[in-house]
């Protein structure tokens, strides 16, 4: 019975989906259609100043093409490939990337601990983690804020580990916080559900923060979110240090918790 009615939820959970997909999709296709019927139009009256047409036909396909892809990576759930990873010299690595990325208005700082003890998991994930994080933290800032990207080790009690559903030993914090527009709590309590997105048509996915939550459970990790509307984000992954009893990856990252708060 409890296997029927995860079942269950889970084929409302698809449709709302599929809907939610198909109607962005249709949008995406309505630019481009609408773009090609006015090329046509001109193209048949001679005009040769045709170009924005052709942008505009280019801008909605690569848009679909782009929903498309992060769909099928969504799908495909992609093996991870754990390793041992130097947390602080990745943050490092990727600060030209993630300046290019969040533009001039928001600075990028870092704090990182000293001797942190490495991290297992997979590092290309983990990238496009703190990218993905980082391009939220950039939209909640329209008018530049401060974007802080930082390292830890976890010294857990007991009952935080339970609460958390890890597994005894080690973890390295990496936080990503901002000074933006923080979230109300109805769009905290969803921020991780896939789809689930306040940005509007053609610019959120709402696959970021599911793909965070998936990642991190894969790894044997956690991710915590504290937000308040009017002050900001602070996102925290948890991820086991590489040594000692570091907890297994687990197969199925949604079902033995409930999405975290
Ligand atoms: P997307 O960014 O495509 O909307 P996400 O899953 O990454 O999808 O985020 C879901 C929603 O959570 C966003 O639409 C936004 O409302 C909220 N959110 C995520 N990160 C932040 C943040 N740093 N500050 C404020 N709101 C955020």
């Amino acid at each position: 019975a409890e296997e029927q009615l995860r079942q269950a939820q889970k084929m409302e959970a698809v449709g709302q989906l599929t809907g939610g997909i198909a109607h962005d999709f249709n949008n995406m296709l309505a630019v481009v259609i609408g773009a090609l019927d006015l090329l046509e139009r001109r193209l048949r009256q001679g005009s040769t100043d045709v170009d924005r047409y052709v942008l505009a036909a280019r801008d909605g396909a690569t848009r679909a093409a782009a929903l498309t892809q992060r769909l099928l990576a969504f799908a495909r759930q992609t093996p991870l490939a754990p390793s041992v990873i130097d947390v602080n010299a990745m943050v490092l690595g990727m600060i030209d990337l993630v300046n290019r990325t969040i533009g001039d208005d928001v600075r990028v700082e870092t704090q990182l601990a000293a001797d942190l003890a490495p991290a297992m998991a997979d590092p290309s994930q983990l990238e496009n983690v703190i990218l993905n994080l980082s391009v939220n933290a950039r939209d909640a800032m329209p008018r530049g804020g401060v974007l802080t990207i930082a390292t830890a080790m976890a010294a857990m009690s007991e009952a935080d580990r339970v609460g958390m559903g890890l597994a005894p030993g080690h973890y390295i914090l990496v936080t990503v916080s901002d000074t933006g527009a923080g979230m109300a709590p109805d769009v905290a309590a969803r921020a991780f559900e896939p789809f689930f997105t306040t940005k509007g048509v053609g610019k959120g996915t709402g696959l970021g923060l599911s793909q965070v939550f998936g990642f991190v459970r894969q790894s044997g990790g956690h991710v915590r979110l504290d937000s308040e509307a009017g002050h900001g984000t602070t996102v925290t992954l948890y991820l086991p240090a590489s040594s000692g009893a570091a907890a297994a990856p687990q197969s199925d990252p949604v079902r033995r918790e409930t999405l975290p708060r």
